[in-house]
This record gives structure tokens, sequence and C-alpha cells, in this order.
């Protein structure tokens, strides 16, 4: 068992800093926000009292932060030159590419292993110990982290050197974005034509027009149970999030010169459901956008 270092309690990392425990881990964590860190510590973990206090003595470090900058700054700060010999870097933030593979590379010139370990499976995933988690190292580093990994999700997926776990989830999370889109322009006209939205449901979910996005997620109420359309679109992944992510792809895709015209255009799409003040709700919530009301 590990002694592992825990910076960034939010949404996701408090579940998964609790997972760590569970597995019989110690924990020592850190957070801006006073009230996370409190919890860790009421569910037997320790609060390190600031980012560089959870990485002193730590054999694992994990951050789990909003974005590029706040990692870049964390790195800086309060990692590199401070973690122990040997000690094995995790961030599984979802940021920009770019700035992961910066950030492995200030890692490496210290001597020190660190992948990058983006997530997907959302706060449900993170509370049940299931995420998915793609990541990009070394070899070496890869094996050193699965046991870690594996007491806060079900799959993990090596994806190549470092960066390539922050590429998988960008070009995921693009896919899934064009293809909400898709769905709702479809059922929306299919509203219109007079079809019943279940028959096309029915057809097109063994039809060559099935994916994700509908068959588990539907934006049209009442036909797939779980999905966040039969709750009034309490999210899930909100549209907040999945904007952030298709800006990622947007960045990822003009510093590799990569053409991804339907990306751009479902990131214009989310930045316009987004600015309409629906931030807060589920992604797949577009649909309302899309049928105009
Ligand atoms: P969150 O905003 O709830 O948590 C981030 C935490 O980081 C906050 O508690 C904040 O106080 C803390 N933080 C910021 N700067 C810090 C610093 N300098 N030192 C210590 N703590 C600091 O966000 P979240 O939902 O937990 O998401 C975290 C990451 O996971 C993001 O990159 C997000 O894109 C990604 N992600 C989220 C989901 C989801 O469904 N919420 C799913 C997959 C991936």
């Amino acid at each position: 068992m590990a002694n592992i270092g825990f910076i960034g309690l939010g949404n996701m990392g408090l579940p998964m800093a609790l997972n760590l425990l569970k597995a019989g881990h110690t924990v020592q964590g850190f957070d801006l926000v006073a009230d996370a860190v409190a919890k860790l510590a009421a569910s037997g973990g320790s609060n390190a009292g600031s980012a560089a206090g959870a990485v002193d003595g730590a054999e694992v470090v994990v951050t789990m932060l909003p974005a590029g900058r706040h990692v870049r700054q964390v790195y800086e700060d309060a990692v590199i030159g401070r973690a122990r010999k040997g000690a094995l870097l995790i961030d599984s933030s979802t940021i920009d590419v770019d700035t992961a593979r910066a950030v492995a590379a200030d890692a490496e010139a210290a001597g020190l292993d660190m992948l990058d370990a983006p997530v997907s499976g959302g706060t449900a995933g993170a509370a049940a110990g299931t995420l998915t988690f793609m990541v990009g190292g070394s070899d070496a580093a890869f094996a050193r982290a699965a046991p870690v990994l594996q007491a806060m999700g079900k799959t993990l997926v090596h994806a190549g050197p470092s960066g390539s776990g922050q590429a998988a989830k960008v070009c995921n999370n693009m896919m899934l974005a064009i293809s909400m889109i898709g769905v709702s322009e479809a059922f929306v006209m299919a509203e219109k034509l007079g079809l019943d939205t279940r028959k096309l449901f029915d057809i097109s979910s063994t039809a060559t027009g099935q994916s994700w996005a509908m068959t588990s997620y539907c934006p049209v109420p009442g036909l797939v149970p779980a999905a966040p359309s039969n709750r009034d679109f309490k999210p899930g992944f909100t549209a907040a999030m999945m904007l952030k992510d298709l800006d990622l792809a947007q960045d990822a895709a003009e510093s590799s010169k990569a053409t991804t015209p339907l990306g751009a255009h479902a990131a214009r799409l989310f930045r316009d459901y987004v600015e309409s003040g629906s931030g807060d709700l589920d992604f797949s919530g577009i649909i309302n956008m899309i049928r105009g009301s």
C-alpha cells in the first residue's frame, strides 16, 4: 500500500481519494476549499495543509485540478523539485495535450516518472470506483500506477507516451459532442416530419445511424430511462464541461494541424448553448437549442 498525496479534492477528486483510502492506501490531501479537505480527514485521510505538504514524503502524487494552468502552477510551486526521489506523479485532470507534455518533460528532467491519466465516467464513476483511465507515459510508469488506478477505476488503457491520455480524451469527447448534435438534429427533424420518435429510436438503434449518444443517452425523454433528458437535463456531464473539452480539442487540432470542421462547429454550438445560460445543464440539453425551445 502506498502513501499518496492528493491535490484537488473537488467533485471528482474527493470521491477518488476516498476510494484510495478504502483500498488501504494512506492519503494526505489538499484543496483550496477547506471543507473538501475536512471531508477527506473525516474519512481517515489527513489534512496536508498545503499542496507542498501533500507532496512531502508521498510515494505517489495524484492531481485532479480544473485546467492546464492549475496543473502547471501546482507542479511548478509544489511538485517538481519537492517530490521525493522515485515518486510517481499522476495527473488525472482533463487538460491540453501541450501542457501535459510540457509538465511531463519537466518531471522527467527532475528524474520523476509522470503519467497523464484523464478519466471518463463522471462523478458517479468516481464515487463507484468504476472510472476509465486513459493513460499517457512510459510502460514502467504505467505498470507502477496500475494498483493505484485500479482502486479508483475499472478500466485502464495505456494509450501511448506522454500526452496520449489527454489526446484520447479530447478525441473521444469531440466525437461524442458531434454525435450528440447529430442525434439531436435527427430527432427534432423527425418530430417536425410527424415521425414518432420511438419508431425512429427503434429503427436507428439497430441501423447504421446507431450511436452511444442515442442508445445510452438519448436527448429525447422517455426512450432511455437513465438519460438526463428524463430529469430536465440535470447533469450528468455539464454543457460547460463539454465546451471546455471542445476548446481543448480545437487547441489540439491547431497545434497538430488536424482539420476538424465539425469539431469547430460543435464548439461554436456548445458555446452558444452555454452562453444562453445553460452551462450547468447536461450537454444533451443542446437538443432544446436545436429545437428552438
Ligand atoms: P472541481 O472544480 O469540482 O474540482 C477541482 C478542485 O481543484 C476544486 O475543489 C478546487 O478548489 C481545486 N483546486 C484548484 N486549484 C487548486 C490548487 N492550486 N491547489 C489545490 N486545489 C486546487 O472539478 P471536477 O469536476 O472535480 O473536475 C476535475 C477535473 O476532472 C477537470 O479537469 C475536469 O474536466 C475533469 N473531469 C470531470 C468530470 C466530471 O464529470 N466532473 C468528468 C471527467 C473529467
